[in-house]
């Protein structure tokens, strides 16, 4: 079962709700139905983890673009 941040777009309260396919979504303070729905720490933080490394740079020794070690292929 997903679990999904919501901030409400009336009291301004976040909090989590277990998303089944048959919950009412609503603001447990105020009972608001007018929901802003989160990104969840989570997915944020496995995203950054799967962002493609930047290359190292030219090679030190060579200079070549393709970074160190390429130039021991030539
Ligand atoms: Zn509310």
């Amino acid at each position: 079962m997903p679990i999904f941040e919501y901030s409400c777009q009336d009291c301004g309260s976040g909090f989590e709700l277990l998303v089944r396919s048959d919950t009412v979504l609503q603001c447990p303070q105020c009972h608001s139905s007018k929901l802003d729905k989160q990104l969840s720490v989570f997915a944020t933080a496995a995203a950054a983890d799967a962002a493609p490394q930047l290359p190292a740079g030219p090679c030190g020794s060579c200079g070549h673009p393709d970074g160190p070690g390429a130039c021991a292929l030539h």
